[in-house]
This record gives structure tokens, sequence and C-alpha cells, in this order.
């Protein structure tokens, strides 16, 4: 399809420069830390960038412990396990340590936040999302506990940096006797009732993937309030070694410590955090107001008690301008008529103008890799089958990254606005 000669574009000219939807922003100063780790010879797995960002990380988010760790994925990983072996202890080698067990999981979000529990031989029974943030709703969790009162593990995710209702949530876990691990990846710096996503879990987890708020190049952190489990995932992400002239190994051992190299790249990034949530929110806001007379919503939060970063902007067509589409396994067709659009035009035009956008993340209850599980649901007979599918359908993320210049945002805009007439 060839948006830049539809004459509804009106002869605009394609972006020079790629407008990113989050890319990595560096400022200099992770330079300064990654040079002094390289002339000071620190560059493995040990060194003054490691302790000085776990201690700041743990500090901003309000935990006792942040380790540092080679990817958020890792530390949802030894998360997960931590929390399994409280349940229900250690397991033979060979054998997960959710074995036989299965645990309660956002539906609508990364596959990363899920896969652990998979590692660890588990069963996810996939929670729906409610419309008021996108993320795991509560009714839907406490429905899914009548099913399977037997379950003790709930991972759930924050999703585009939108804090979910985790009051109600962890009032649930605690009536049934639950732990909650808190995927928190991409919401670094939000807060809910004042305070920091990342403190709610029994066990929460930050990621500094690339296109995240801040960045590492990679690495992720485990935040935990117990020095006893801190010093286990320590250990258990530096091979689990025990306290011997040789090698002994009593417990499972995983490559999974962050470089000094890298805490350095995310000791340069922490004192930008909150400009770049700020940045981030202009963007949010200038969505908000230069879409406002179309068909469209932002995607919501809760704006009595939670503070976003903002992460990524999103937008969710109303229904009735929805331009008629149909999307098979790995690609989608659209008929687009006056007045509708839907996400793969939207992205198609982005596209063709030089600007990155994205699906919303699919939910895990329709990928082929987990078909065969379960899917809880809050309410049946509502107008749309789940809201998972239903803002998947409908919902498109836009260019997102703090670089982009009010100019450029405009035109993306535009772009957007003329995807409807
Ligand atoms: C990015 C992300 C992760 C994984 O973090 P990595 O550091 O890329 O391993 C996990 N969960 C969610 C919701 C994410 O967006």
């Amino acid at each position: 399809m060839d948006y830049i000669n539809d004459p509804r574009f009106q002869g605009l000219k394609p972006f020079e420069n790629k407008i990113w939807l989050s890319s990595p922003t560096m400022h200099g100063d992770e330079q300064k830390w990654v040079d002094e780790a390289i002339r000071t010879n620190w560059v493995s797995t040990v060194g003054e960038n490691i302790n000085v960002i776990e201690e700041q990380v743990a500090g901003i988010v309000g935990r006792k412990y942040a380790l540092a760790l080679a990817s958020g994925t890792a530390a949802l990983h030894l998360a997960i396990r931590l929390c399994a072996e409280k349940l229900y202890g250690q397991p033979p080698a060979g054998q997960g340590s959710l074995a036989g067990k299965k645990v309660f999981a956002s539906n609508m979000t990364f596959a990363a936040t899920v896969n652990p529990i998979c590692y660890e031989g588990g069963t996810p029974v996939f929670i729906d999302s409610e419309y008021e943030t996108w993320n795991m709703d509560p009714k839907a969790l406490e429905k899914a506990f009548k099913k399977y009162p037997d379950v003790k593990l709930i991972v759930m995710a924050h999703l585009y940096g939108s804090p979910a209702k985790i009051d109600a949530i962890r009032k649930i876990a605690d009536r049934h006797g639950a732990l909650i691990v808190e995927d928190a990846a991409e919401s670094f710096g939000a807060s809910f009732q004042g305070a920091q996503t990342g403190s709610f879990g029994d066990v929460s987890i930050l990621s500094g993937n690339g296109n995240k708020i801040i960045t590492g190049s990679s690495g992720g952190f485990l935040l935990t309030d117990s020095e006893e489990d801190a010093s286990r995932v320590r250990k258990w992400s530096t091979q689990s070694r025990e306290a011997a002239p040789w090698y002994q190994h009593e417990e499972m051992g995983y490559n999974y410590r962050m470089s000094n190299i890298i805490a350095g790249i995310l000791r340069g990034q922490l004192p930008y955090l909150e400009e770049h949530i700020e940045q981030k929110r202009q963007i949010y806001r200038r969505y908000k107001e230069g879409l406002k007379d179309l068909p469209v919503t932002m995607n919501p939060f809760d704006e009595k008690n939670s503070k976003p970063n903002y992460w990524l902007s999103c937008m969710l067509i109303d229904p009735k301008a929805m331009c008629r589409t149909v999307r098979g396994d790995k690609d989608e067709l659209w008929i687009s008529e006056q007045g509708t659009s839907c996400p793969g035009e939207i992205l198609a035009a982005l596209k063709s103008y030089n600007a990155e956008g994205r699906p919303i993340w699919k939910p895990m209850y329709l990928q082929p890799i987990y078909r065969n599980q379960d899917f809880v649901v809050a309410v049946k007979g509502q107008k749309v089958l789940d809201v998972g599918a239903d803002v998947f359908r409908r919902g498109v993320c836009l260019p997102s990254d703090n670089k982009m210049t009010k100019e450029e945002q405009e035109k993306v805009i535009r772009i957007v606005r003329s995807c409807f007439e």
C-alpha cells in the first residue's frame, strides 16, 4: 500500500531520520563509568558500578535490596524460582520448582513475563485485563481462585508504564495466601498511591533493556526486602557456588549476574530517569490533545491513584470507527473506508513515512505456544469476548521516542489523522 501518494496525506514527506518507537537515549555520563571500569580493570561481574547501581535502584524504588542481573527476563526467572521454592521447596535437579503447579499470570503482556513460569515446569493460567488500566483484572483473578483454590503464585505486569490495580490484587493474594511476582519492567519510576511500582510484589523486577525508560543496553534487577532472599539470588545468579575451597554445589546455578560495564551505563542513565518520564509525559499529552476529536482514546491509567511513567503512548480506536479487518496468525488485511481506520493501516502508514509504531502485546492465550492453557475472564456474556483480545484488535502503540521533537510528533499526529479521512 502506497501511503506516500495517497491523497488523504496531502503531499506529506517521509521523515528523513527514522522516528523510533522507543530507542536508547545516552547522555554522556555513561561513558565515564564504563571508561572507569575499563581503566581500573573491573570489567567482570564485580565492581563499583554494580555496588552503586544496586544501592541507588533500591533507594529509588524503596526496597531494601536490588540485585543487578543480566536481564529483566533473568530477574523474572529467579523471582519466580525464589517464590516457588518458598511455596513448594527445593526440587531435585532436572525438575522445575513449579513442576505440576499452576500459576496465575497476566494475559496481555510481553511473553517474557510468562515464559519463566514454564522454565520452572509450571503451567500458567491467564487472567484477563480490565479496561481502566489494561492490566490484570482483580475480578477475573478472584474468579480464578474459585476455580483453582490451590494456586499460590501470581505473576502480574504493569503495562506500558501504567500501574495495575495493585491494591486490589494484593488484597486478593493475601486472602488466598498467595505470593506476587511483580513485573515492573515497563514501569520503572511509575507509582501507585505514592509508592513506586516494584515495591508491591513479594519479589519484583525491573528491566534495563534497550527500549525501556532507561537502559544499560541490557540488564535487569530483582527487588526484595529480605536479606536472605537477596543473598540467595546473588548466589544463584553466579552459578551457586558454596563456600568451599573447590566448586561445591548444593543448589541449581545460573550465569545471570550483570557485568560492571552494563552497570556503568545504567549508573550514567539513572540520573535522567525523571527527565525521560517528563519527556514521555509530554509526548502522551500532545497525542491526547492532537487526537482528541478523533474516535480514539489514549491508553488509560487511574488518574486518582497512580502516576504512570508514560513509557509508551498507545491509542484505542472506538469500535464504530474500526475499519473492516481480519488478522491471521502472521498477517492481516483491512479495507479502509472514510471515517474509519485500524491498527494495521496506521502501522503501515507510519512505516511508509519512516516512523515506527507497534501492535499492542498479543494476549498470551492467543499465542500458539500457549493455546492449551486456561484463561479466566471476569464476566461472561459481555459484548466483547474478552478485554485482552479487544484491546489487541483495536489498539496500537504510537512512536514514543523521547528524542522525537514537537514538530516531528505533529507530523506523526497528521499521519494518524489522515488514516481516518
Ligand atoms: C521488556 C520486558 C521484560 C523483559 O525484560 P528484558 O530485560 O528484555 O529481559 C519483561 N516483562 C515486560 C512486561 C517487558 O516489557
